[in-house]
């Protein structure tokens, strides 16, 4: 089993976690609002799309990865973005 060890760039309070994948996600589900943010303030098309049109502004940016993408992508990409040790 391996862990993740990272700190929650989303946590108020940002502590170091170690948790395995699965806990991960779960933890960063519970940020769902502030990863669309972070998503709408930092790209202009979208990550997730294969040929993405250039958002027209960030009310379009935020519904269309709101509404467009599933949860569990959102938070697969913040985890695959996020600075962390991999402990085996
Ligand atoms: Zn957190
Ligand atoms: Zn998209």
């Amino acid at each position: 089993m391996s862990y993740i060890l990272s700190t929650c760039p989303y946590c108020k309070i940002p502590k170091s976690i170690a948790a395995t994948r699965t806990n991960w996600m779960i933890h960063l589900h519970g940020h769902r609002e502030n990863i669309i943010k972070d998503l709408t303030d930092n790209t202009s098309s979208c990550v997730f799309c294969a040929y993405s049109e250039i958002f027209a502004n960030k009310k379009h940016a935020s519904s269309h990865y709101r509404w467009s993408h599933k949860k569990t992508d959102l938070v697969r990409w913040t985890l695959e973005n996020m600075k962390k040790i991999v402990v085996v």
